[in-house]
């Protein structure tokens, strides 16, 4: 089957394509989110705000131009206002040695080129001002009182009343500097289990000075920041309060609290209340995909019921139809995206101008961004591996050539995209009846529904660049020589690995894939071989309903309580029995799970240990027979007696074609699985699509950790 989306393929490429935001707006297709809002002295151009990130590239060479560059983008790209990384506004709030800090005018001076930088395009800039309180990881950390967090081995020294008295006036000093930085105000964060979370909450304050005990005293220390902001800077500065609506944690604020809180920040002087969900020791996920979109809007709903200056929306929200709804229901009056807009700067002139189908979509993953941050990386985007690095990509002149890619999984597809956008002839081969790859599967796992967007994505930008999509042909390499192509993309991906055991070939023995696409007759007894990434999917669909859980499900299964005196605002999470009895086993000695995500793999591995799935390490498979799979583990034998048994040991290059063209002394590029299968993921598959496309005019120079 041959697709054609040559009739579009002049449009200009898209390196070299203007995003600009349109002068007069169609607003019939979002028309709240593109309505400008009055917030105190300043206008805000439409309701979409860029929450705040903090990308780490202060730990990359040419850091402030890079950040430039970051945040330019997405002021380019359309929001009505920028939110920066944490800055600290003393040494001890610094979350890492070598975190961003603004005390000093030296400080504000570095960071002046940024404020520059948003308000060329017609965007406000606000400074986040972040104290980590007892998460920082150093030795100087301090905190509300001498409480460890459960995250954090290091376990902090309570602040002295002097020293809270002097964290206030650092906060306010720290806002000043940001004004004379030209930035127009800061966001006072407050939520998330930083120092101010750490005041408010009973859980981490057991202080008996003014600055604990009751209610008052408890939210004293934000009220005094947003006043003394308010006071010194007058009311032309912007102030965004964060107040975390709900803490999703034992002995956190009840929702009574928080509407408290929430008032009083308004009456000390805030002129926009941004929401926060969880800390980040909550044992809820909260912007995972395995959490429902907009699964949190209710906690802006509830405290726009409590104060009058405008709410903002945050979390799990990820296009621009979401936002739209999310206004119309009156649940907030702005909308904040921070992951949205890594994936897609131009999200908002996308929106705006009649080409959302054309917006890259956040899938939620976590696994180029968040992961990156947790584990000292600098975070970039699964999906657009552009962002964090836009110093890299130079827009440059092609020299017109005629493309053969072949293999239309992620890095396949990414390849041909980005050499379409740069105004090459590609055509694209794919063996399967559509496009995908590997991501076909992936998108069966609950959450992981996301991944149609990527493909929505990609079908679109195919279309946009003219590319020609040759599905059901799998292609050999004399046809690649006929083809009198100047170029050769190999991207054919993985095949999955077959283990050595004796009896695998039984009945019981099943592929991951023939589970993933429901041809596989499934008993009530599984053991699953390979506890790596798609071991825990295939877990996770045998245990689950196979669709994203409706938000009440989610709440109930991880204990959210919409109640109004719940403190936290949980519950008892309830337990639904899994339709299967699963065993995941793996050969190596680690812990099961170990080289999941960061931030997901405790989300994959609470909800499988809730569902009954029991895990075994360091097990050496013996046999396969009608009993069914025989063992040793510490050196004695054991039988799981299984119905059924899930192959999932790793995966190996599909190299057929490369070495066919190797024996015909053709030169190609290779990509993806197709180059190394091992530790891939659609991540490193894209990233590479995207660089190749566009090697010739990449900055090589730049040092990456
Ligand atoms: P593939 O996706 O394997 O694509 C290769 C394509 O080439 C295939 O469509 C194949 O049909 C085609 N092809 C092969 N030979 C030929 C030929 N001769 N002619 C024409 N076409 C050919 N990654 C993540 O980052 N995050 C996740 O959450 C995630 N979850 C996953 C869940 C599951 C269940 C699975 C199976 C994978 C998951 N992955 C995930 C992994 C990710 O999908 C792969 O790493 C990625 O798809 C590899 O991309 P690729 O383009 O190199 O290869
Ligand atoms: Fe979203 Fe994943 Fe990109 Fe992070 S890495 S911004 S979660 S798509």
């Amino acid at each position: 089957m041959v697709i054609i989306y040559s009739s579009i393929a002049t449009r200009t490429p898209a390196t070299t394509r203007q995003h600009s935001i349109p002068m007069s707006l169609d607003p019939s297709e979002f028309p709240l989110l593109l309505t400008p809002l009055r917030v105190g002295a300043h206008v805000l151009r439409n309701r979409v705000v860029m929450g705040s990130m903090h990308m780490r590239l202060e730990h990359l060479d040419e850091p402030m131009r890079r950040q430039q560059a970051f945040y330019e983008a997405r002021a380019a790209g359309g929001v009505a206002l920028v939110i920066t990384g944490g800055v600290a506004p003393n040494r001890e709030g610094v979350l890492e040695p070598g975190g961003p800090l603004l005390c000093d005018h030296g400080h504000a001076q570095t960071l002046a080129p940024i404020a520059v930088a948003v308000k060329k395009h017609g965007a406000l800039v606000i400074l986040q001002i972040l104290h980590a309180g007892r998460y920082a990881k150093h030795e100087r950390i301090v905190g509300v009182s001498s409480l460890r967090s459960p995250i954090n081995p290091l376990t902090p020294r309570a602040l002295s009343t002097a020293e809270v008295e002097q964290t206030v006036e650092d906060f306010v000093t720290c806002a000043e500097l940001a004004r004379s930085a030209g930035f127009d105000g800061v966001e006072i964060m407050g939520s998330e289990g930083y120092l101010i979370t750490q005041f408010t909450a009973p859980r981490t304050n057991i202080r008996i000075d003014r600055w604990g005990g009751s209610l008052e005293g408890r939210c004293r220390f934000p009220v005094e920041v947003t006043r003394r902001i308010r006071k010194r800077l007058g009311r032309a500065f912007l102030i965004m309060y964060r107040i975390s609506a709900v803490d999703l944690v034992e002995q956190g604020s009840t929702p009574e609290e928080t509407e408290f809180l929430a008032q009083a920040v308004e009456a000390a002087g805030a002129d926009i209340l941004n929401t926060g969900y969880g800390w980040h020791e909550a044992p809820v996920p909260t912007i995972a995909y395995q959490t429902p979109r907009a699964a949190w809007t209710f906690g802006a709903a509830r405290l726009k019921r409590a104060v009058s200056i405008p709410v903002m929306a945050s979390n799990r929200i990820n296009t621009p139809q979401l936002a739209e709804s999310i206004l119309a229901s009156s649940s907030a009056d702005l909308v904040s995206m921070a992951r949205p807009l890594l994936a897609d700067p131009n999200f908002v002139a996308k929106a705006a101008s009649g080409r959302a189908d054309e917006i890259n979509t956040c899938i939620a993953c976590n696994q180029s961004c968040l992961d990156h941050i947790f584990t000292g990386r600098t975070a970039t985007c699964l999906v657009n591996p552009r962002a964090g690095r836009e110093i890299e990509f130079e827009a440059s002149a092609v020299d017109r050539k005629r493309i053969a890619v072949i293999g239309a999984g992620p890095a396949g597809l990414a390849f041909a995209v980005e050499a379409a956008q740069r105004g090459h002839c590609v055509t694209l081969f794919e063996a399967q009846n559509d496009i995908g790859g590997q991501l076909n599967l992936a998108r069966r796992i609950p959450g992981k529904q996301e991944f149609n967007e990527l493909l929505r994505y990609f079908r679109r930008q195919l279309e946009l660049g003219g590319v020609t999509v040759r599905v059901n042909h799998r292609v050999q390499a004399q046809q690649l020589t006929d083809g009198g192509y100047d170029r050769i993309v190999v991207a054919t991906g993985i095949v999955p690995r077959e283990p050595d055991i004796p009896g695998i070939g039984h009945h019981k023995v099943v592929r991951y894939i023939d589970v993933l696409r429901e041809s596989a007759s499934i008993g009530p007894r599984v053991a699953i071989i390979g506890a790596g990434g798609i071991g825990h999917d295939v877990a996770e669909f045998l245990t689950a309903a196979p669709m994203q859980q409706t938000p009440a499900e989610f709440y109930a299964e991880w204990g959210v309580d919409l109640g109004r005196e719940s403190a936290g605002g949980l519950r008892l999470a309830q337990v639904s029995a899994a339709p299967h009895e699963i065993t995941l086993l793996r050969r190596g000695a680690g812990r099961v799970g170990d080289r999941l995500g960061k931030s997901t793999g405790w989300i994959v591995r609470d909800r499988l240990r809730r569902r009954g799935v029991q895990t075994l390490n360091g097990v050496e498979y013996r046999s396969i027979d009608d009993r069914g799979l025989h063992y040793t583990h510490n050196g004695t034998s054991h039988l799981l007696e299984v119905d059924t048994i899930v192959i999932c040991v790793g995966q190996e290059s599909d190299d057929h074609l490369a070495s066919e063209l190797r024996r015909l002394h053709v030169q190609f590029d290779v990509i993806g699985g197709a180059s190394l299968a091992t530790h891939l993921d659609a991540a490193r598959a894209i990233r590479e699509g995207v660089e190749l496309a566009h090697a010739n005019a990449m900055r090589q120079s730049y040092q990456h950790e």
